[in-house]
């Protein structure tokens, strides 16, 4: 079985910053009713939303919270963030296919694709030293980050702090000018719609 999510990710954070950031968040959606303060039983499982009239007009039923190398632990009442886990600052479909754009020349570039070793090995490195990952375009040798290579499908992002939106696509978040939209992402901290989005399933 498998359930539509929606990720916002922040691909500009640094990773010293993720799980401040996580936290930040936790407590606002917490304070303000949107989830619940206990996380799911499984490892990695997001936290439920409480907030029926969220869920009635988007869809989404859970909300998880990513900060790279860390994961959530149950402390007393509440969820605490600790080092550890699996996160690894990756987002992409499920069956871990993607096509991602030179920034430079614009030329597509999926895993398994022909001079796709580059792109194989920065996602090795990134989980290590995320600022060295860098990739070299098969079309026009050009390195750059592999944080500004775009996904033009929305299948693909790297980030250190990420937002998991569990039950629906919400293709409205990649509709320009949808207000309903941009004041849910504003709810969810991120403020001027710049995180990427991506449209995965859990
Ligand atoms: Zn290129």
């Amino acid at each position: 079985m498998s359930q539509p999510t929606t990720l916002l990710v922040d691909t500009d954070l640094e990773r010293d910053d993720a799980a401040a950031a996580a936290n930040a968040l936790y407590l606002k959606l917490v304070g303000d009713g949107t989830i619940s303060p206990l996380p799911g039983m499984a490892e990695d499982a997001p936290f439920e939303v409480l907030d029926r009239r969220l869920t009635a007009d988007t869809g989404i039923t859970a909300i998880g919270l990513h900060a790279s190398g860390h994961r959530w632990r149950l402390e007393g009442q509440a969820a605490e963030m600790v080092d550890g886990g699996r996160e690894n600052g990756i987002f992409c479909r499920y069956d871990g296919s993607f096509t991602i754009r030179c920034p430079q020349c614009l030329a597509p570039l999926s895993p398994g694709d022909e001079g796709s070793d580059a792109l194989e090995e920065a996602l090795i490195v990134w989980c290590d030293s995320p600022d060295s990952a860098f990739v070299a375009c098969p079309n026009c040798s050009t390195w750059t980050p592999l944080t500004t290579w775009q996904s033009p499908r929305h299948d693909f992002a790297v980030g250190h702090f990420a937002i998991s939106l569990h039950g629906v696509h919400l293709h409205a978040f990649t509709d320009h000018r949808n207000h309903a939209a941009m004041a849910l992402r504003q709810r969810l901290g991120d403020l001027a719609s710049d995180y990427t989005v991506v449209y995965s399933s859990t």
